[in-house]
């Protein structure tokens, strides 16, 4: 952990993280008595408004990082910025929940709250706390954003903190893919239709009772839940990995992300059930790692374009390139 995260984390343990991609672990732990404590960000707005773009100034300095950082998440995942890991050179293991698992609505996500698991991965082991949904997803794979994205987020001993990020697509027989040859034109790259998937049981499963916590703060039981059909499909693919950071605040970096090649899949009726109870929650793409936050790059442009106008000049336009 670096001196930076940890001057960070001590501040953000000084005052109050809301309910976030960490809920469950040492950065935010979860509320005594069994309540559901509703998060106090959200994903519109910008000044004076729950958005990404004030999430700085929500909680200062304890957000101070989601405004400065460099090594913020989402990404958009091209060539370059991850290297691969097999799935079968990691040890995950996470346990079925043959009595259902509670399933929560924290305003901002809905999340399941697993009852044991690991993920054991060069010399580091860590536990999982929960998993929860963003849709849209939140990383883009090379540009493209998926359905949904779910979110198993795992803390070691020496409260570090690891996320796998599985795509979430329609299944078959959904919404016909968008047109390949546009979306060439547009981005001028070939690979656009997302690939075919059956649906996956386990997201049917919890998805059958999200229309009972339609109202943040509330919970459910679901119905028992397999988890062994996701743990073999990860296992049989490859993460994507890179260091960034919490998508939500505090923005915490130094997270180990895991971004699965994988896709799980979901029918066109329980993908509208979760969407007309999770709306929208999908942190904006930041800059790939180690490239300045986009914030300060926008408060940059912001003294430039002053700058410009104070002298009297108009917009410079750049000769375009040979
Ligand atoms: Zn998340």
């Amino acid at each position: 952990m670096g001196l930076a995260l940890r001057a960070f984390l001590l501040a953000a343990s000084a005052t109050r993280v809301f309910a976030s991609c960490a809920h469950g672990t040492f950065l935010r732990p979860r509320a005594e008595g069994g309540t559901v404590e509703v998060a106090k960000f959200g994903y519109t707005g910008a000044v004076r408004r729950q958005g990404p773009l004030n999430w700085a100034a929500l909680e200062s300095p304890a957000n101070g990082v989601c405004a400065t950082g460099t090594n913020q998440s989402p990404i958009d995942m091209v060539d370059g910025v991850f290297s691969l890991l097999q799935g079968s050179d990691v040890q995950l293991t996470i346990n079925d929940m043959p009595d259902g698992a509670e399933f929560e609505n924290l305003g901002t996500t809905v999340e399941v709250i697993t009852q044991g698991g690991s993920l054991a991965v060069a010399d580091k082991t860590f536990e999982l706390q929960q998993f929860h949904f963003h849709l849209p997803s939140e990383h883009l794979d090379n540009g493209t954003s998926q359905a949904m994205e779910m979110h198993m987020v795992f803390q070691s001993a020496a409260q570090e903190i690891a996320v796998i990020g599985t795509y979430i697509n329609i299944a078959d027989g959904g919404a016909a893919p968008a047109p390949a040859a546009k979306r060439s034109r547009i981005f001028g790259r070939q690979e656009a239709t997302p690939p075919a998937v059956a649906a996956t049981t386990l997201l049917e499963t919890i998805f059958s009772v999200v229309d009972q916590i339609a109202v943040p703060g509330t919970k459910v039981t679901t119905p028992p839940l397999v988890m062994s059909e996701v743990v073999d499909v990860l296992k049989a693919n490859a993460f994507q990995i890179y260091a960034g950071s919490l998508t939500t605040p505090p923005c915490s970096e130094g997270v180990s992300w895991h971004v699965s090649t994988a896709r799980l899949g979901i029918t066109p009726a329980s993908f509208t059930k979760a969407r007309d109870v999770i709306g929208f929650n999908s942190r904006y793409p930041q800059n790939s790692p180690g490239e300045p936050n986009l914030l300060m790059m926008s408060a940059l442009g912001s003294a430039t374009a002053a700058v410009v106008a104070m002298a009297g000049g108009g917009v410079v336009a750049a000769k375009p390139a040979e």
